[in-house]
């Protein structure tokens, strides 16, 4: 059955009474605090002194501590002694126009304050009454003792709409037989405390917003001044300086396409500011002026203070917005000064128009080339063979083979013919280049001036014939032999080599 030993006991005074002051047995006149059956005080030898129910009962008399806290205070309260109040501390945060973020901090230190009354079970509103309800140092405080359970949430916002002070003290490691002198040195000084709400950290608080406001409002007066400076330096600048400022590139691009391939153009432009007129307005960080950009077109310039809100002022177009960015950390320049155009639609159209025509010109003079190989091609292959060696030998400036010897049938032309030929498109041309004899016994453009064969034996005979004069020409050191079928080309060819003339080693 129930065993449940109680360190004090509810004496029929009124008052909790601890086992040491209580009579022996029966005659304590005690009874349960929970339960109100009577209580034995059991003093004997045996085991340690304490209250048991006298009939057994399922009961273990848990607020006896709880109680006897209460009375504690409330006799402090008599005799005028002092109770610990804990330390609350908190931030208080604001952002500044330029949406940076601050903060301070607020303290009430913990104190010691005299209890001039106190009073038990304290009805503060309908739903919350106070364990004990003090006055400390002329404040109210309401003091909630916990012995098993600490406050909740609920009972913290209860606190705070009514607008009490309130400390709860921590009573978990307290022994069920404490003494009145342990729970008086734990109540009022030594056991853990804090606030529930706190009255007097108003005040603090409220200061603390205070002094960071006023802190912001100093910090950016001083910026503000900084970047005024600073502004009429850069309106003052020669062109010169101007040019540190970091001018947006405007860019824009055109693409076709057409079979399998795609041409890009693009065109860039770099608008400056050559000349700043008057101010129009200053205000909080922002400061309106006009501009001049190439000596010629007017625009708005809006020089802002890094951060600042900008959505709320109108921005004619087009125009320039210098954001400045003033701190403690470093130091400002027109380098670091972030630029930006705004309302450009129309200079960003003429830039598109302006790459659409650099396309088109670049495609002219493609078409233009393309026709002039077409006419040359349709030209050459209107000549006779005795025409195309006059005219190949004007190109390299030599005189003409006396005999042009007969047509080869792969090569489709005499061997003086398709020589020059090779020699004039794909020796001379390619200086310090390497050239594989396959690319010219295929090549399209050849093909194309000889209307050639193009059966893989006669590609192959003519490769054979190549390989043979190539052979010839790196014995005299205008190419050298890279691999099997490939020759790099001498950069020191002589200026007059007639291809057609047979080769003598020297
Ligand atoms: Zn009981």
């Amino acid at each position: 059955m129930n065993s449940a030993k109680l360190g004090w006991g509810l004496h029929a005074s009124g008052r909790m009474r601890h086992i040491e002051m209580a009579e022996r047995g029966k005659k304590c006149d005690c009874v349960c605090p929970d339960c109100g059956s009577p209580l034995i005080a059991k003093k004997g030898d045996q085991v340690v002194w304490h209250f048991a129910h006298a009939v057994p009962i399922e009961c273990n008399g848990e607020s006896a501590l709880h109680r006897a806290a209460k009375q504690v205070i409330e006799d402090a309260a008599t005799n005028h002694f002092s109770i610990l109040l804990p330390e609350i501390s908190g931030t208080v945060s604001q952002q500044d126009i330029r949406r940076r973020h601050f903060e301070g901090v607020w303290s009430v230190p913990s104190r010691l304050a005299e209890i001039s009354a106190a009073s038990q079970e304290v009805r503060i509103r309908s739903d919350l009454i106070a364990d004990v309800l003090a006055i400390c140092d002329q404040q109210e405080v309401a003091i909630e003792i916990c012995v098993t359970n600490r406050k909740t949430e609920v009972e913290q916002q209860k606190y705070e709409a009514a607008d009490v002070s309130c400390i709860e003290i921590m009573l978990f490691d307290m022994k069920w037989n404490a003494s009145v002198e342990l729970i008086e040195e734990a109540v009022l000084r030594s056991a853990s405390r804090c606030w529930i709400h706190c009255v007097h950290a108003r005040y603090r608080i409220d200061a603390a917003r205070v002094d960071l406001n006023q802190k912001i409002q100093d910090q950016i007066r001083d910026e503000a001044a900084t970047f005024d400076g600073f502004c009429s330096l850069i309106m003052d600048s020669e062109i010169k300086q101007l040019n540190l400022l970091n001018w947006p590139i405007l860019k824009a691009k055109f693409s076709q396409t057409s079979d399998s391939s795609i041409t890009t153009v693009e065109v860039s432009e770099t608008p400056k500011i050559t000349k700043f007129l008057d101010v129009c307005s200053r205000f909080n960080g922002i400061i309106e002026s006009t501009g001049i950009v190439n000596n010629k077109i007017p625009v708005g310039v809006y020089f802002i203070l890094d951060g600042i809100d900008i959505s709320t002022i109108s921005i004619g177009s087009p125009s320039l917005i210098i954001s400045v960015d003033i701190n403690e950390f470093e130091s400002v320049s027109l380098e670091k000064c972030g630029l930006t155009w705004v309302g450009i639609d129309r200079w960003i159209d003429k830039l598109n128009a302006k790459a659409v025509e650099k396309y088109q010109k670049r495609e002219n003079q493609r078409l233009e080339s393309e026709k002039r190989i077409d006419s040359f091609a349709e030209y050459f292959i209107g000549l006779n063979n005795l025409e195309k060696l006059a005219f190949i030998a004007n190109k390299l400036n030599i005189s003409p083979p006396s005999y042009i010897g007969p047509v080869v049938f792969h090569w489709n032309t005499t061997w003086s013919i398709w020589k020059g030929l090779v020699w004039y498109y794909y020796v001379f041309k390619k200086k310090e280049e390497v050239v594989y004899l396959s690319s010219i016994a295929e090549c399209k453009w050849l093909s194309r001036l000889l209307s050639w064969s193009d059966t893989s034996e006669s590609i192959n005979k003519r490769q054979k014939d190549l390989w043979f004069w190539f052979k010839d020409l790196e014995s005299i050191g205008l190419v050298g032999h890279e691999g099997a079928q490939f020759f790099n080309v001498s950069k020191m060819l002589p200026k007059k080599f007639v291809p057609w003339e047979k080769i003598k080693v020297k």
